[in-house]
């Protein structure tokens, strides 16, 4: 009989593995489980299509047919995995269309079940006016809300990026009050405040109501009750964060560490037997800090599980780990993290000097030039890059990029700053914006002259 991998979890953690293992056994019965209805598709496109610059059906990249007949995968959907016996080796499945439950037995195991939002339980929460932003049938409902057009007041509770994404949607949708509400004391969590603030401002300047500061009480039909006082919301809409969806496999004796999120080796082997896991259901391990963390990201999900297809279909991959970097974009600003914040260099028992610079996207003088300000920290005596932050418009985002090549690299300010980076007027200043940075903490670094 020939050797059987079930899969749970129809998106990048599981489909990745699936196909990668595929790839290099043909001789493999793949059997994959998932509980909704789509497959393979774009959570990061959501708010791009409640703000209708994309089309829905352009979020499913690869359908369960496509899974079948490129890849030979017994793909399943609305099939729900209820529990896994390790010891027998099979899979409770729960089939929600045939409404019948049915055993699968399995060789090897791969896991990709995802994460799940983080609901308060807070007074009102029921209320149907409460949405997710975390699947596409949150975003059929959202779509739905925002393309009848009678939304007047849209309250968004979270103010990281998936909150400030779904702002930008409702602002372009033309709702005349947007407000998001956080209880930090400033927008984007995952960056210093000094540049959150920034943030802040231009969600303000877009006409954002920003209510940082505030934490949520409850919710009552058409409204938000804060510490701060009520907001009238026609629609509320919850982005505060996701958990590992984890319970299965702990219930099923996996390991698991950081934020209940399961265990994995560099070769995404979780602690039982055959047994691999990828995406936002396990953890990473940051290059940075060297601990263990929970970054619940596509760009990881999708290395994750290529390297642990690559393992089960026998050859031999390691994922090394994150170094945190993220980019996301509020209307015309921009805004790129990598590495650790202040905050987190702290924690991690690092001693630093900051380096904060202004400059331009462009040239001075060219057209279109933009403002961009770039704030990286340095490791004090060794000089090494700790972690870096970008707030700006067009152009600015992504040269976070760079910042995440030299921290993976482990490159110190002063190496950064021999970095033969292009430079042409339509794109840079001659001395680009991060090399600025690198040139500023070079100086912090080596004291008074
Ligand atoms: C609105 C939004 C915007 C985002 N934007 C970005 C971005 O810009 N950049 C970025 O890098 N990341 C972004 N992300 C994060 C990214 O989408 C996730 O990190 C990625 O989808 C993780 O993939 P995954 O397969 O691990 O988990 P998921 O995509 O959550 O997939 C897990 C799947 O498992 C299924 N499942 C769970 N339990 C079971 C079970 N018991 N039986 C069967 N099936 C089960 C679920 O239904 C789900 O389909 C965004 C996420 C959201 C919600």
């Amino acid at each position: 009989m020939a050797e059987r991998l079930v899969v749970i979890g129809g998106d990048a953690g599981g489909m990745a593995a699936a196909t990668q293992a595929r790839r290099r056994r043909a001789d493999m019965e793949i059997v994959a489980l998932e509980k909704g209805r789509w497959t393979s598709y774009s959570a990061c496109g959501i708010p791009y299509v409640v703000g209708g610059d994309v089309a829905f059906d352009d979020l499913v990249v690869r359908s369960p047919e496509e899974h079948r007949s490129r890849s030979n995968i017994d793909m399943r959907v609305q099939h729900e995995v209820m529990g896994i016996d390790l010891d027998a080796r099979h899979v409770e499945v729960r089939d929600h269309e045939g409404d019948t439950t049915y055993r699968v037995g399995f060789d090897r195991l791969h896991l990709g079940l995802g994460a799940v939002p983080i609901r308060p339980e807070l007074p009102g929460m029921e209320d149907a006016h409460v949405h997710g932003v975390q699947t596409l049938e949150d975003a059929a409902e959202l779509l739905d809300d925002a393309e009848r057009g009678a939304l007047k007041r849209v309250v968004v509770v979270g103010a990281g990026y998936i909150g400030l994404e779904i702002a930008e949607a409702f602002v372009k949708r033309g709702c005349p009050s947007v407000t998001v509400v956080d209880r930090g004391p400033e927008v984007m969590g995952t960056l210093d405040p000094d540049m959150g603030a920034m943030v802040s401002q231009a969600m303000r300047e877009e006409g954002i109501d920003v209510r940082s500061g505030t934490a949520v009480a409850g919710f009552e039909h058409g409204k938000l009750l804060t510490d701060g006082g009520d907001l009238d919301a026609d629609l509320i809409v919850l982005g505060i964060g996701v958990l590992p969806n984890s319970a299965l496999a702990a219930d099923a004796g996996v390991a698991v560490g950081v934020k209940g999120a399961i265990k994995v080796d560099p070769r995404q082997r979780t602690s039982a037997d055959g047994v691999t896991a990828a995406g936002d259901c396990c953890e990473s391990f940051h290059l940075v800090s060297r601990q263990q963390v929970h970054v619940a990201l596509g760009t990881v999900a999708n290395k994750q599980a290529r390297v642990a297809g690559i393992n089960i279909g026998g050859g031999y991959a390691t994922f090394p780990g994150v170094v945190g970097t993220a980019v996301t974009r509020l209307c015309s600003t921009e805004v790129g993290r990598t590495g650790l914040t202040e905050r987190e260099a702290t924690a991690a028992g690092f001693e630093y000097v900051v380096a904060k610079i202004e400059s331009t996207t462009r040239a001075g003088y060219f057209p279109g030039t933009q403002r961009i300000t770039v704030k990286m920290l340095a490791e004090k005596r060794s000089g090494r890059l700790l972690g870096a932050q970008i707030v700006g418009r067009e152009g600015a985002a992504k040269r976070i990029d760079v910042m995440a090549t030299a921290l993976t690299a482990g490159m110190t300010a002063e190496e950064m700053t021999a970095l033969d980076l292009s430079y042409a007027p339509p794109f840079s200043p001659v001395w680009d914006p991060v090399l600025v940075a690198a040139r500023k903490a070079t100086d912090l670094l080596d004291g008074p002259a």
